[in-house]
């Protein structure tokens, strides 16, 4: 096998595999997985299994038309699974925003903002979210994911030690271990565990500790036991760090976040973010103290060695930033779908978790019976998210329906009947 698309011959079962498999593979041919993985693509697709990488012919919004694979043709469907919880990406004075920019700035200005890649519009967004996250200074990377990798490895040593939340995202666990520091994590929300593990380098000298957490966890979008976590991170001498991608705009009286949830603002050490999700872009921020921000700027190399956001994104989250605050009545009405649903789903018998978010785990457990579930409800036009391990626990996979504010009842009542439908066919419920 050269590596070439020709090589599949649907050899595998797909039914007895899963993603992970593909992975640890020892071979004289490098390419000799991405062969194997190929086959078990091909026959996940033509299983129909397969609902990934949908192209999409619109913008976000609760309807949308794709691109249909399996029928050829564009489709109609409902968005379950986009993080544009306050559906700002479409809003009118977003997209004025974006568009001035563009006309004043190109589309990116190509290069790191060491260099050429530092805008007015940067410095005032950091500038703006520095102030909308009570911390002295912040900065912005191009990505959520290069946001946590340089906060990480531009602070951590390997004297040092970081402990995460064994359910953080991706971003933090790659950023814990290319730190090469110390690396401890305790099982989910268990206060306990962080406990033993922060007595077991309280004597330890020269180690500087950092603990990790998420506001909003993004696979089961339950929250952080801050307030418990705060104080252990201060009786233990470790400084603290909150990843509010998922909280961000979304969580807390006026949507700054799970740190106005908890009244902790202005008292955690790290305040990361993304635009992502309800900002409506992409890119990410990390707030904290002037001289740790300096710090990182010139530390973190996803940072120094990387062009910087396009002033186009930059523009739209700012604009997105104040409307956020203008209109409080997106976040009611985002609550009030999340509460319909949750309440809704329990009733018709299914395990929606622990969520107090946008987003709700719907557990399947099963991994095939949950990519048959997804076959037929993208057919029924439910675009929604199916999270397989290794992204989640062994046995937890699970849907994962992110709401919107601009979901309307009937959106929502027919996601109910296509789910319920779909899960009495699999007895799930
Ligand atoms: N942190 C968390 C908690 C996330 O869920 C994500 C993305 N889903 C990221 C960081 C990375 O952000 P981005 O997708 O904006 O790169």
């Amino acid at each position: 096998m050269d590596g070439s698309v020709e090589d599949g011959n649907n050899m595998i079962n797909s039914d007895d595999y899963s993603l992970i498999d593909f992975i640890e593979y020892a071979d004289d041919n490098l390419f000799a997985k991405a062969n194997l993985f190929y086959e078990y693509a091909e026959d996940y697709i033509d299983k129909k299994y397969f609902t990934f990488f949908r192209p999409m012919l619109t913008s976000c919004s609760p309807r949308v038309k794709i691109f249909d694979r399996y029928s050829g043709k564009p489709k109609d469907m409902i968005m379950m699974a986009s993080n544009n919880y306050l559906n700002l990406s479409t809003h009118p004075d977003v997209i004025r925003a974006g568009k001035e920019a563009l006309e004043k700035y190109g589309s990116g200005l190509c290069g790191s903002p060491i260099l050429c890649g530092y805008s007015e519009i940067h410095r005032q967004l950091e500038e703006k979210l520095a102030r909308f996250k009570s911390c002295e200074d912040c900065m912005i990377f191009p990505a959520g994911f290069s946001t946590n990798l340089g906060i990480l490895t531009s602070l951590l040593r390997k004297n040092d030690v970081v402990i995460t939340d064994r359910l953080d995202h991706a971003s933090i666990m790659d950023g814990a271990i290319f730190s090469g520091a110390q690396f401890r994590n305790f099982s989910h929300n268990d206060t306990a565990k962080l406990e033993r593990i922060l007595r077991q380098y309280e004597k330890k000298e020269k180690t500087g500790k950092l603990i990790v957490v998420e506001g909003v966890y993004s696979m089961d979008g339950d929250i952080a036991r801050l307030p418990a976590i705060k104080e252990l991170a201060s009786r233990y001498n470790a400084r603290l760090m909150v990843d509010e991608a998922h909280a961000t705009g979304v969580i807390g009286k006026t949507g700054k976040g799970s740190l106005e949830h908890h009244g902790l603002e202005g008292r955690i050490d790290i305040v990361m973010g993304t635009f992502s999700k309800a900002l409506a872009g992409m890119g990410g921020f990390v707030c904290s103290g002037r001289k740790v921000i300096n710090y990182i700027r010139f530390y973190a190399r996803s940072y120094f060695f990387s062009a910087s956001l396009s002033p186009v994104v930059a523009a739209c989250v700012s604009k997105a930033l104040d409307v956020i605050q203008a209109e409080p009545d997106r976040r009611e009405r985002l609550f009030e779908n999340i509460r319909y649903m949750v309440e809704n789903l329990t009733k018709l018998g299914f395990n929606a978790g622990q969520t107090q978010s946008a987003i709700i785990p719907v557990f399947i457990g099963d991994d095939l019976v949950l990519r048959k579930m997804s076959r037929d409800i993208h057919k029924k036009g439910i675009f929604l998210n199916s999270i397989f391990f290794p992204a989640v626990p062994r046995d937890s996979s699970r849907i994962r329906l992110s709401l919107m504010a601009d979901h309307s009842r009937e959106d929502l009542d027919q996601t109910l009947n296509v789910l319920e439908k779909t899960a009495r066919k699999y007895g799930v419920i």
